[in-house]
């Protein structure tokens, strides 16, 4: 016998509904993604403190699935946390590129952002984008925990909308 919508009741109408979801492969694989962002750790100067301090049991990072690595290999997303020397760029940029795909990078505090308090230094790179793409910039000197979560919410928020319209978030 073939059962048609109309023939279930309302109640079980609102049963299916609350019971079946409809997605895509992507939006499940954004999900996941977005659930367990692994950073790599990169901590340059004070902002590192602050970094440091979100992975404590007080700021509880991990709730968010986010567990610090040392290797790049098994990060997803770098967090740059103070000030990018010229020296420091190529080691930068060598770690970003031994990333798997696919990757973020979260900018964090103003340094990180626009070379901070050392903008007119001939020896800090004025932003880590001039090296590596940047997705999320998080304002401060420093950012304390909270804005660094509020950073990474928003990374996850950004990686699920990507992921749902097909549009690159820049
Ligand atoms: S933004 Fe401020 S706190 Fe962060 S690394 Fe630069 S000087 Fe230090």
């Amino acid at each position: 016998m073939d059962l048609k919508l109309s023939d279930i009741s309302p109640e079980e109408k609102a049963e299916l509904e609350r019971n079946i979801f409809l997605t895509t492969l992507e939006q499940i694989k954004a999900w996941a993604r977005s659930n367990s962002l692994w950073p790599l750790t990169f901590g340059l100067a004070c902002c590192a403190i602050e970094m440091m301090g979100t992975g404590s049991s007080h700021y509880d990072l991990d709730r968010f699935g986010s567990i610090f690595r040392t290797s790049p290999r098994q990060s997803d997303v770098m967090i740059v946390s103070g000030t990018v020397t010229k020296k420091m760029a190529p080691v930068l940029k060598r770690l970003y590129e031994q990333m798997p795909e696919p990757k973020w990078v979260i900018a964090m505090g103003s340094c990180a952002t626009a070379g901070g308090p050392y903008i007119k230094s001939y020896a800090v790179v004025k932003g880590v984008d001039q090296i590596v793409p940047v997705d999320v910039y998080i304002p401060g000197c420093p950012p304390n925990p909270a804005a660094l979560i509020y950073g990474i919410n928003k990374l996850q928020e950004k990686i699920r909308y990507e992921a749902k319209t097909g549009k690159k978030v820049m």
